[in-house]
């Protein structure tokens, strides 16, 4: 971050039409409504302009705690040992609080993928750890839709680079800017009515698998043999949501999945990583998993094994499933063919699975259920949830109904119907 991006090779117009897509389709932020924003210094550009249309759409208070990846590393090179058990519990429960009375949520994702790379991968999980748990209260209000949410990125120069490795700096962050636009349909002359289609287009293939209730899917293609099972009375989810405080929000721009609770006492087999995950400052390549009756009992990776390892021994539902998604391999940021390092955009390139944390608002009335319910009817339980990306043109999956019956639903990576 320096004071030269503020030439920043970022287009103004579509910028702020990222902004008005945040804030009135991600958020569908309502007058009166505060919002509490959560951004990379880097994102400053895309901060003001949200700031501005959520002000115009009557937000009462906006208010943004930013973080700085120069600050984060200070505290890798100097802090003392036991500070890596150490979060701000203060801070997140000022957030439940907040949201408690109706404040929207918004973040802004780009930080520098590779930040941590170089870090002790014991004190980066230790940290982790200690933030998930301290973050708790905030993110159930999230996870849980008691209000509107949203997540759209920014490009962070570091970021681009990354990306786009033969570009310069500026033209990486032009490039990655673009891409960032164009997956979140900004370059569309009527953004907002993109937007609506698209969400009817989610809706009816949720729908559909809303109303076939398989108890499994069975997932094939190269180094994948898998079957996961589907959590008793679960419901398939996507594109808008319905908040609990009565507001319609797109919690992810982009977004292009439907998703639901696998049961995380049913899924066996093998299943092989088709993208490299980007997880908290590392990259891991090449995972492979087994999994019996639930638990990955097997875990490799040619890159990041040690760290990937860590990161599900945070808890015992740590090596189970707590999401499954579909989503075509002709979606626009697979088509894109650029590999973002990035979660919010990977996940919406193949079908992926996620371990940890289930979402319980993907139960059939999921709000009514205590946690036992959940747990009984197959929904995993985690401090994390990490997607990771197994879907490819290659990719085969069958639905299989409560009375056993196979019906396609996937065909080399496209939706068989
Ligand atoms: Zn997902
Ligand atoms: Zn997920």
């Amino acid at each position: 971050m320096s004071d030269s991006r503020s030439n920043a090779p970022v287009n103004e117009e579509k910028l702020d039409k990222l902004a008005q897509v945040a804030v009135h389709t991600g958020l569908g932020l309502e007058a009166g409504q505060d919002l509490l924003i959560t951004a990379p210094l880097t994102a400053l550009p895309l901060v003001r302009k949200i700031t501005e249309h959520a002000y115009k759409a009557g937000a009462g208070l906006v208010t943004t705690i930013y973080s700085d990846e120069e600050a984060t590393l200070a505290r890798y090179k100097h802090a003392n040992d036991d500070a890596f058990d150490h979060a701000a519990d203060w801070l997140y429960e000022g957030m439940a609080k907040a949201f408690g009375s109706n404040t929207a949520r918004l973040a802004i994702s780009g930080d520098n993928p590779m930040m941590l790379a170089e870090q002790d991968p014991e004190k980066v999980s230790r940290a982790n750890r200690a933030n998930s748990k301290a973050y708790k209260p905030a993110i159930k209000k999230i996870t849980g839709f008691e209000i509107n949410w949203n997540i759209v990125s920014y490009p962070n120069p570091k970021w681009a680079k990354l990306v786009f490795p033969d570009l310069g700096e500026d033209e990486a962050i032009a490039k990655l800017a673009d891409a960032i636009f164009a997956a979140s349909r900004v370059d569309q002359a009527d953004p907002v009515a993109a937007w609506s289609q698209h969400n009817a287009d989610i809706h009816a293939r949720r729908d559909w698998l809303n109303q076939m209730k398989f108890r499994d899917l069975h997932f094939q293609a190269p180094g994948t043999d898998l079957i996961v099972g589907l959590a008793d009375n679960h419901e398939w989810a996507g594109g808008a949501s319905l908040a609990k405080n009565g507001i319609t929000c797109n919690p992810n721009i982009p977004t292009e999945e439907v998703f639901t609770t696998p049961h995380a006492r049913r899924v066996n087999g093998t299943v092989r990583a088709t993208k490299p995950l980007a997880h908290n400052g590392s990259v891991i390549e090449n995972i492979e998993m087994v999994f019996k009756d639930g638990v990955a009992v097997e875990v490799r990776a040619s890159k990041g094994e040690n760290v990937w390892n860590k990161v599900l021994d945070t808890d015992e539902g740590g090596r189970r499933l707590g999401e499954v998604a579909l989503v075509p391999h002709s979606s626009p940021i697979s088509q894109s063919g650029v590999l973002f390092y990035n979660t919010l955009f990977d996940e919406n390139a193949a079908c992926h699975i996620a371990m940890g944390q289930c979402y319980t608002e993907c139960f059939v009335d999921g709000d009514k259920l205590t946690e036992d319910e959940v747990t009984e009817k197959g929904g995993n339980s985690s401090l994390i949830h990490i997607d990771w990306m197994i879907g490819s043109d290659e990719m085969d999956i069958d639905g299989i109904t409560q009375d056993g019956e196979r019906v396609p639903v996937f065909r080399k990576g496209e939706w068989a119907n």
